[in-house]
C-alpha cells in the first residue's frame, strides 16, 4: 500500500486557518428584514445601516404585489436564455421603460450587475486594445478588463489628467474607458462630463457604472448622466451606460443602455446574456412597478438629502479633533474613515451593542489604513434613526486631542 499522493485540496483548512488568523475571514450573517430600516441578525433586532435599497422600495406593497402578480401570470422562471425561448414580454417591456427613463436609445436587461460588466467589456474590446480604469472601480470591472485580454492602464482616483495623459501616448485602435459613476466606497461622484470629452477628443468610449447614482442621482432619480445632462437629445453615442436594479430600485439584476447599434453589437457579442437563463418575468413586473415610484416618488430622494445633511452635520462637528473623519460624499454612502482595522471592527461591535449595524470595511476592499464604516442611509430611515446613529458613534469616539494642527476639513 502506499500513501496517496498529497493534494493541493488538503491545503484548504491551513489557508482558511491563515485568514482568520489575520481577521479577513468573512461571516455571514443570517438577517431578516423587520420593517423601516430595522434588520433581525442572527436573531437580534438592528437598525441597519449597511443596504443599498437607499429609496426603501426592496419590501414596498406596490412591488411585492406587482411580483405576486407577475408568478401568477409568467410563473417563476423563465427557462431560457433571451436568445432562445426567455425574453418574455415583459422583460422587453421593462427595456423599453428603462431606456426612456434613463434618456437613451436602447437598453438591454441583463440578470446580474456583476455578470454584465463582467462580460460587456470583453465584447467591447480585446487583445491589442486599450483599457483606462479608475483605481478605485468595483470589481465587476477590474474583472471584466482582465477577461478581454486587452491591456489595462490604470489611473489613480479621479485623476483625469493622469487618464488625459495615458489616452494621449496611447496607440491602440480601440479604446476604452471604465468608472463608477459614484463610487461604491467613498461615495463621491465621478466627473462625468470631463471623462466623455477626455473619451471624445481621444477616440475612446465610455462605460459609466451607476450602481449607487441610478434611483439617487438627477431628475426623478434618472441616474448620474442625466444629473449632468448628458441624455436625451444631448445624449453621446460615446457612452455605455450600466446601472443595477437590485440597489435603489430594490429588486435584482441590471442593465446597459446607450447608443443603438452599440447595444445590437452588445446583444450579439455578451457572453453572459447569450449564455445565460433570462430573469424571471416577476422580476421585470416588480422592477416595472419600482420605476414608477423612484420616478413619482420625489419624497424619497428629499428624505435622503435630508437625512445626508443631519448625519454630515452631526458628526462633522463632533468628531473635529478626533482623527475620525466623514470623507466628503453627497450621496447616500457616508464613509466614516477611522484608519486601522482593529478600531473600525471595535466600532462595528460598540454600535452592535447600542442595537446599530453599520459594516466595517476593511483592506482589500479599501486602501491600507483607510478601514471605514461604510454608513449608508435609506429613505426608510428617520431623522431620529440617524441622529441616534450620530450621536452613539460621537459617544464611542476617541476624545479630540488637544493638538492645534488636527485638520479641520
Ligand atoms: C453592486 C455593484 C455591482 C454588481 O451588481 P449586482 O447586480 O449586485 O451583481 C456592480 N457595480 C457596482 C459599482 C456595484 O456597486
Amino acid at each position: 500500500m502506499t500513501e496517496p499522493a498529497p493534494s493541493w485540496l488538503d491545503e484548504l483548512p491551513a489557508h482558511l486557518q491563515a485568514l482568520d488568523a489575520a481577521h479577513l475571514l468573512r461571516r455571514r450573517r443570517v438577517v431578516r428584514p423587520l420593517g423601516d430600516g430595522y434588520l433581525s441578525v442572527d436573531g437580534e433586532r438592528l437598525l441597519a445601516f449597511c443596504s443599498n435599497d437607499y429609496l426603501g422600495l426592496a419590501g414596498d406593497p406596490a412591488l411585492v404585489a406587482a411580483a405576486c402578480e407577475g408568478a401568477r401570470h409568467y410563473g417563476v422562471g423563465s427557462g431560457a436564455s433571451p436568445m432562445v425561448s426567455g425574453h418574455s414580454v415583459a422583460n422587453a417591456a421593462l427595456e423599453e421603460e428603462l431606456a426612456r427613463f434613463v434618456g437613451l436609445p436602447r437598453a438591454l436587461y441583463f440578470y446580474a450587475g456583476f455578470a454584465t460588466n463582467a462580460s460587456v467589456i470583453p465584447a467591447l474590446v480585446g487583445e491589442g486594445d486599450a483599457l483606462f480604469s479608475d483605481a478605485l472601480n468595483h470589481a465587476c470591472l477590474i474583472d471584466g478588463a482582465r477577461l478581454s485580454k486587452a491591456t489595462i492602464h490604470r489611473f489613480a482616483h479621479a485623476d483625469l489628467d493622469q487618464l488625459g495623459r495615458q489616452l494621449a501616448a496611447c496607440t491602440a485602435r480601440r479604446k476604452l474607458v471604465l468608472s463608477d459613476a459614484v463610487f461604491s466606497m467613498d461615495g463621491d461622484v465621478a466627473d462625468v462630463p470631463r471623462l466623455l470629452h477626455l473619451c471624445e477628443q481621444h477616440d475612446a468610449l465610455l462605460l459609466i457604472d451607476d450602481a449607487h447614482g441610478f434611483g439617487v442621482l438627477g431628475p426623478q432619480g434618472r441616474g448620474t448622466l442625466a444629473q449632468f445632462g448628458l441624455v436625451g437629445a444631448t445624449a453621446s453615442r460615446r457612452v455605455l451606460y450600466m446601472a443595477t436594479l437590485g440597489k435603489a430600485l430594490g429588486v435584482a439584476g441590471a442593465f446597459v443602455a446607450g447608443d443603438a447599434t452599440l447595444v445590437e453589437w452588445l446583444l450579439q457579442k455578451t457572453r453572459s446574456y447569450t449564455f445565460a437563463t433570462a430573469a424571471p418575468a416577476l422580476l421585470a413586473e416588480a422592477l416595472r412597478a419600482s420605476l414608477r415610484c423612484v420616478e413619482r416618488d420625489d419624497w424619497r430622494r428629499a428624505r435622503l438629502a435630508e437625512l445626508v445633511g443631519v448625519l454630515r452635520q452631526r458628526l462633522h462637528a463632533g468628531l473635529a479633533g478626533t482623527g475620525w473623519r466623514l470623507l466628503d460624499s453627497p450621496t447616500p454612502i457616508q464613509p466614516l474613515i477611522v484608519g486601522d482595522n482593529a478600531t473600525a471592527l471595535a466600532l462595528m461591535d460598540g454600535l452592535r451593542q447600542h442595537g446599530l449595524w453599520v459594516p466595517a470595511i476593511r483592506p482589500p476592499t479599501v486602501p491600507a489604513g483607510t478601514a471605514r464604516l461604510r454608513i449608508a442611509l435609506s429613505a426608510a430611515h428617520s431623522v431620529a434613526d440617524v441622529e441616534r446613529l450620530a450621536d452613539t458613534i460621537l459617544a464611542l469616539s476617541p476624545r479630540p486631542s488637544q493638538n492645534p494642527q488636527e485638520p479641520t476639513a
